[in-house]
């Protein structure tokens, strides 16, 4: 593709910074978390490790579209707050993220394309049962988006992808959903939303689409952290030099202050914080320039830019 395409009522006394024991968080963090069949030994996470501070419920009943560089609104999370989000998998790199992940006691979110799910159904199942989220990023990741498809092949290409999904899950997963290259439709976001899904763009993003080494990613996206100071992070796990800096980015968060807030999906309201009244779509002009003027939306749906982040160049796998 093209490009990487890649709330509260806060949740109370959700905050758990003391649980530091591996079994003890996974089962706290997911009431998803499913323990590891044949007495395999939990790992234990380093003594210091950076854990989650506290859990996000993302409202089953009611959809939202969220994330800055898209939407102008975005979860409501605190200064120094961070949310990791993973695109693309599962893929070659996955296993040492889901490594580094582990050793932290971290948690993420993973927007899984529905054919590298049927291809690697043993990946999903781990990424669940370590206390991931498992969400949807359509079931071929089109490298015309689906924004150049026609609405129904662009539906179909999305339910193919959640029910390849569930089958290498073997259970339901996240009603959560990103766009691939976060080309939407305003009438894909009503169905989605209106189904109770919600639509994830991202606060920032690490480029890790870009040709770079992973020192160089890692000082990109700390340097984006560190202005935004909190936000919805993606990543993409397809990409192996995501895979090298993660260890070195997630003791960079412990280190600067930084904890991890984890999402699933729940039955209370999304804590959903507006935009300012200079909002503009990071992601339009973007999309706008790799794919052309067709991919144009009405400019009442998106408006322009800010550029505050380059353009992706290169495709990505
Ligand atoms: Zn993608």
């Amino acid at each position: 593709m093209i490009f990487p395409m890649t709330k509260t009522p806060q949740a109370p006394a959700e905050a758990a910074p003391q649980l530091k024991p591996a079994f003890l968080l996974a089962s706290f963090v997911a009431g998803l978390f499913v323990a590891p069949s044949g007495g395999a030994a939990e790992p234990a996470c380093a003594p210091d490790a950076l854990g989650v501070s506290r859990v996000i419920d993302i409202d089953r009943a009611k959809g939202a579209a969220v994330g800055l560089q898209t939407y102008p609104r975005t979860l409501d999370l605190r200064d120094h707050e961070v949310i990791l989000t993973f695109d693309d998998g599962p893929a070659g790199p996955t296993p040492r993220v889901l490594d580094a992940l582990a050793k932290e006691c971290a948690r993420a979110t993973f927007f899984l394309i529905g054919r590298n799910a049927e291809s690697l159904p043993a990946l999903v199942k781990r990424a669940a049962a370590e206390g991931h989220t498992i969400a949807h990023h359509s079931y071929s990741h089109p490298d015309k988006t689906l924004r150049l498809m026609s609405e129904e092949a662009a539906k179909a290409d999305i339910e193919k992808g959640i029910a390849a999904v569930d089958k290498a899950l073997g259970a339901k997963s996240a009603p959560f959903f990103r766009f691939p290259g976060f080309a939407d439709t305003p009438e894909l976001v009503a169905d989605l939303t209106s189904r109770g899904y919600t639509v994830f763009g991202s606060d920032l993003w690490a480029s890790d689409w870009s040709k770079m080494t992973p020192k160089a990613e890692l000082d990109l996206v700390l340097s984006r952290l560190e202005k935004n100071r909190k936000g919805i992070v993606l990543f993409h796990d397809s990409q192996g030099i995501t895979a090298q800096m993660l260890p070195e980015f997630l003791r960079e968060l412990k280190k600067r202050g930084y904890s991890l807030v984890h999402i699933r999906p729940g039955d209370t309201p999304t804590p959903i914080v507006a935009a300012g009244p200079d909002w503009t779509s990071t992601t339009e002009p973007i999309i706008a320039k790799t794919l052309g003027p067709k991919a144009r939306l009405a400019p009442q749906t998106h408006e322009h830019q800010h550029g505050a982040q380059e353009a992706p160049k290169s495709s990505e796998p």
